[in-house]
């Protein structure tokens, strides 16, 4: 672009809360024929609330009461303090809303993109995905139905294991962007591919693909923080141009590898480091407006 032209897409991009960096963004973004946006804190709002908690009661604790949802919850929830995560965040404010208590937990673990493992109040606890327990060789058959029923909900489900036997299942819910389903209309009508990449399953993934109009083929799912360049690469490797849309840590290399990274809302430093492009406001529809701006500009000022 004309150093005029910059200007007048800088500015013009400021006063809509687009933050560009640098001048041949303008380009890249123009240039740009899929857009990917990451699932969580993106096209969804961010904030997990504990929705469901499922008792498997086949199960028998030693001692030969059964198990019930409080003590599923509380079991999560104590090995959850050792965590950060959002999911970890909406377990254990779940579990004081409830009011139970919850016992410190030790020995903790974070499996990324897994789960978690601790010792609560002496019992070896796992909170996480299918994944984690299999490579416990815990039996996670007895829950498989309440876990994908939760799952087609677009929930987050995550499985409990307390001393190598599946307890229960804990679902997690993650309002949809009131503007998600306006933006991938707006994008898809401009003629642009759009795409899903999570770190979450793809039951969930899909749900929520499905609700806001992104098709399940354009749907990447269960991808590991470390994976979600090479998925960003495996796009582009198909001779397009991506945007990729995050806000998180975990999203800094796919921001990074995509031709245009632009990072969203409030994120993370890491995030809006990584990126070409930030979006001040937590609205997903600002990906179109950076689109326009920049198409705008080009077109006008040669
Ligand atoms: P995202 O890309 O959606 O932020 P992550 O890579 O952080 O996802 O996590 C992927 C999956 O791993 C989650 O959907 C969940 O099943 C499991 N997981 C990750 N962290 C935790 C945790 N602290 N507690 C329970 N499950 C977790
Ligand atoms: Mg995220």
């Amino acid at each position: 672009a004309t150093p005029a032209a910059t200007m007048v897409g800088t500015s013009i991009g400021a006063r809509n809360g687009v933050l560009f960096k640098g001048g041949d963004v303008l380009e890249r973004v123009r240039d740009v024929d899929a857009v990917v946006f990451d699932k969580t804190g993106t096209l969804t709002r961010g904030e997990m609330t504990l929705t469901d908690v499922v008792a498997l009661d086949e199960q028998r604790k030693a001692d030969g009461t059964s198990i019930d949802e409080s003590f599923v919850l509380r079991m999560a929830a104590g090995a959850e303090r050792g965590s950060e995560h959002p999911l970890a965040t909406a377990i254990v404010d779940g579990a004081t809303d409830r009011d139970l208590s919850m016992a410190e937990p030790s020995d903790f673990e974070n499996v990324p993109g897994h789960g978690i493992r601790a010792t609560v109040s002496g019992h070896e606890v796992l909170v996480g995905n299918r994944a984690l327990l299999e490579s416990e060789d815990v039996d996670v058959d007895s829950s498989i139905e309440p876990l994908e029923s939760l799952e087609s909900d677009g929930k987050t489900a995550m499985l409990v294991a307390v001393d190598d036997r599946v307890v229960g299942v804990i679902g997690v819910a993650d309002e949809i962007e009131p503007s998600a389903e306006r933006t991938v209309a707006a994008l898809s009508d401009r003629g642009h591919d759009v795409w899903m990449i999570t770190g979450d399953n793809e039951r969930t993934a899909r749900a929520v693909a499905q609700s806001i109009g992104i098709k399940a083929s354009n749907v990447v799912a269960g991808v590991l923080p470390a994976d979600k360049a090479s998925a960003i690469e495996e796009i582009q490797d198909e001779g397009r141009d991506a945007m990729m849309v995050g806000d998180g840590v975990n999203d800094a290399p796919a921001l990074a590898a995509a031709s245009v990274g632009a990072a969203i809302g409030s994120g993370t430093d890491v995030a809006i480091e990584a990126g070409d492009v930030t979006l001040v406001r937590d609205d997903p529809y600002d990906v179109v407006k950076t689109i326009r701006i920049s198409e705008a500009t080009l077109a006008k000022i040669r």
